[in-house]
């Protein structure tokens, strides 16, 4: 009786998932995310963090995303709610905000450097060397999800601990998950397959299902 009242609570909220606002796409994440019936919140000060059920760091220029970050003091609240446990996702630029070490980062670079994983900047070349590839995701099934690459980073290493959840034909890495924390090298908010949004939802439901539970 108790698991299944657990279960009620759990879903009687809708989770609250905020988007990182500052700069780049976060509107087509916040889209995304109340199509599937979460409730998106942008974020801009640290009081925005506040009762988030997760986050999303979007795409768009890491150096410029860091700077702001800075300057509206989100830069320790977010490592703060990282080690919490809250749940967060970068894509692309905010893959880069997320790694613990980029390859070629712009020196003082503010980054979050907290997944164990290291990637490169700009690892396909410029904006007009923007590519479209048909990506098999085991954690998404069938079919393969189709991913847009806007000036990416791809993933060089990672350490024990992280999981690869795609790569190129090439075995170029460019998904990848630790435990809390996913990272994508692509923008699966512009493609209208909200595969990848439903994956890092239920990895939310996961994590609220175990903090009920502690
Ligand atoms: N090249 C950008 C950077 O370094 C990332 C591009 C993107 O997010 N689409 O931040």
């Amino acid at each position: 009786m108790k698991n299944h009242q657990m279960q009620t609570t759990q879903h009687t909220r809708q989770p609250v998932v905020g988007v990182l606002a500052l700069q780049g796409d976060f509107r087509e994440h916040c889209k995304m995310l109340n199509e599937l019936g979460a409730q998106a919140r942008e974020v801009r000060l640290p009081e925005d963090l506040e009762g988030l059920d997760g986050l999303i760091i979007p795409g768009g220029e890491s150096t410029t995303i860091g700077k702001l970050m800075v300057a509206y003091n989100l830069q320790q609240p977010l490592c703060e709610i990282i080690a919490a446990g809250t749940p967060v996702w970068g894509t692309c630029a905010g893959l880069i905000l997320l790694a613990r070490e980029t390859d070629n980062a712009l020196a003082g670079q503010p980054l979050l450097a907290t997944m164990r994983a290291s990637v490169k900047r700009n690892a396909f070349g410029s904006q007009g060397d923007s590519f479209e590839a048909d990506l098999k995701v085991p954690a998404l099934g069938d079919p393969a999800f189709h991913a847009v690459f806007i000036r990416g980073p791809s993933v060089e290493r990672v350490e024990d601990g992280v999981e690869v959840l795609a790569t190129l034909d090439d075995g170029t890495i460019v998904a990848i998950r630790q435990d809390h924390l996913l990272g994508t090298a692509f923008h699966p908010e512009m493609t209208g397959d909200p595969r990848f949004h439903a994956y890092f939802l239920q990895l939310i439901a996961e994590h609220r299902g175990q903090d009920e539970r502690n």
